[in-house]
């Protein structure tokens, strides 16, 4: 079948993709390996699991209507209630007429005689299209350490990313859970509700701060509402692309006294979330305003674990935001449990699991349950995984051997008129995704809506203007601390990956600007034919 853009995914960003370029008289297809639309919030149902972003900011701003009559029950929504709101997007679009499910893409190979992609589906189905969006998002390829022994575990093993659609029942169980970022920390306290005994195996002590989730209050519901074209404006003008309500104090954190800054530190933790993180607007460039805010939190969690030594095993010691801050409920107070052990494995890791257990630092631990929380293999996962080829057949994985090369996160020389939503290069990473991906699509709309009047058949990225943006990406990258641990952002967490920093720090406003100015100057720095 002939079709003028295939979509590679029906998570927030195939959906919004599917229906703007519909809107725009492009016929769009997407393809979507799950039985269901939603992408992550489909495929990560752990127990807990919620968005980490306030849901009147982590929702889709392009309709009015949409974003008046949809109510989110919580401040930060539920996996549940996030599957349902983009089910409830599909049905009001009328988008589920053209989201082939079922259908993963194993292939995609650009044919230069034809300029199009011909695409294969793991159906056996082909397909040829003049525009490939890559919409598969940037945390999607579960990774699964290579522990010897893995296979020989007598008991269910759990990923955070796959987890059984018919729920987990942790009564009377022993159960172990290795990691603790993000996903671990929001599924640890409830795991720990149900569980006989909890072990949870730590290789870096993890920053999290209260979410202090609870039932959304109408009155600052309806405040937003009343402008929240407004609210989404000044949001899209925060570094972040939400937080607009707060603004960071005017000054840098050690030009204020130390009582002055604790103040401030106290005020945001009491708030809940990454406001934290942007107390200050030095936080994450300034590594002694960095130290200053990592200790006010070391310092609460010395505050809530009664165990001094267990507290200090718990307090981590990398610059805070340098690893994606996580947002919980009762993390830190759960290890106050009788039940719950902490393991250390960062200085003698996992040796191999066992029938019944795990070797760490040459001692067997028991249980009968694994939960893996190892993350994501993150940007490049999905796409290295399909058979994707440009020009000449050169395979994406081999392009991006050494790092992922693009041209505004959204390009990448060599593969023509193949646009990647939300990946390595742009700021999604640090942005309310769904901010992101309404910018990427309305500029991918553009971009394809001036090709065809300009009656040009390819556009795409020159390899001069890929070489000075990931030179910019890094440029930018050590102004702050992110390279200072090892994180997903920098693929540190996947062995053999190579360390490159992959999102662009920039903030969102600057990265929306570079992008809007290139579109202005005629798509500088893409070649066209
Ligand atoms: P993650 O942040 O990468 O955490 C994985 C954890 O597994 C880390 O603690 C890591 O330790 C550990 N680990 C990995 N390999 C290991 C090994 N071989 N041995 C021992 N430990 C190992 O993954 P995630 O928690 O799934 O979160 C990933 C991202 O998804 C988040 O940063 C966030 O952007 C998003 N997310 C958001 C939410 C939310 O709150 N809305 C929830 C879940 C996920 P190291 O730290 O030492 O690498």
């Amino acid at each position: 079948m002939r079709i003028d853009v295939l979509i590679v995914g029906a998570g927030f960003g195939g959906l919004y993709a599917l229906h703007k370029l519909r809107s725009i008289g492009l016929r769009a297809l997407v393809l979507e390996a799950a039985p269901s639309v939603g992408g992550t919030w489909w495929a990560n149902r752990y127990p807990g699991a919620r968005v980490d972003i306030q849901s009147l900011e982590y929702s889709y701003s392009f309709d009015e209507p949409l974003q008046q009559q949809w109510h989110w029950s919580e401040r930060y929504a539920s996996q549940p209630e996030l599957l349902r709101y983009a089910n409830h997007v599909a049905d009001r679009f009328d988008l589920r007429r053209d989201i082939c499910l079922n259908t993963r893409v194993e292939q995609a190979h650009f044919d230069e005689a034809t300029a199009l992609w011909r695409v294969r589906t793991d159906d056996g189905r082909t397909w040829r299209a003049r525009f490939i969006v890559t919409a598969v998002g940037p945390l999607s390829t579960p990774n699964t350490p290579a522990f010897p022994g893995l296979d020989s575990f007598a008991g269910p093993v759990l990923h955070s990313a796959r987890w059984p659609h018919e729920g987990v029942d942790f009564g009377g169980r022993d159960v172990a859970v290795i990691g603790t970022g993000s996903s671990a920390v929001q599924m640890i306290p409830l795991i720990a509700e149900r569980a006989r005994t909890l072990t949870v195996f730590q290789r870096t002590a993890a920053y999290a701060v209260p979410a202090r989730n609870g039932p959304l209050d109408p009155e600052r519901e309806a405040r937003i509402k009343a402008d929240y074209a407004g609210f989404r404006a000044r949001n899209r003008r925060m570094r972040a692309g939400f937080g607009c309500e707060l603004a960071p104090h005017a000054l840098p954190t050690m030009q204020v006294s130390a009582e002055e800054r604790q103040a401030q530190f106290e005020q945001r933790w009491q708030i809940g979330g990454f406001s934290l993180l942007g107390a200050f607007a030095d936080t994450l460039t300034d590594a002694r305003a960095n130290q200053a805010c990592a200790e006010f939190v070391r310092g609460k969690i010395r505050g809530i674990v009664r165990d001094p030594a267990l507290a200090e095993r718990l307090c981590p010691t990398h610059p805070i935001g340098c690893k994606r801050l996580c947002v919980d409920t009762g993390y830190y107070d759960t290890y106050n449990r009788s039940h719950v052990t902490l393991v250390d494995v960062g200085g003698t890791p996992i040796e191999r699991i066992t029938p019944r257990g795990l070797v760490a630092g040459g001692r067997e631990h028991g249980f009968d349950t694994l939960v893996l929380a190892t993350g994501f293999d993150a940007f490049t996962g999905p796409l290295t995984r399909i058979d994707l080829r440009g020009r000449g057949g050169l395979p994406i994985a081999d392009k991006w051997r050494d790092g992922p090369l693009n041209y505004l996160g959204l390009a990448v020389a060599g593969f023509p008129n193949l646009f990647n939503l939300v990946g390595p290069g742009s700021t999604s990473a640090f942005t309310s995704v769904i901010t992101a991906i309404e910018q990427h699509v309305d500029w991918i709309a553009d971009c394809i809506g001036w090709l065809d009047a300009s009656g040009r058949r390819t556009i795409e990225a020159s390899a001069d203007a890929e070489a000075r943006w990931v030179q910019w990406v890094n440029h930018v990258a050590e102004q702050t601390v992110y390279p200072h641990c090892n994180s997903w952002y920098l693929g540190a967490n996947i062995p053999g990956k190579p360390r490159v920093f992959m999102p662009l720090a920039s903030g969102f406003p600057a990265y929306a600007d570079r992008c809007a100015a290139v579109a202005r100057d005629g798509y500088a720095g893409f070649v066209t034919r």
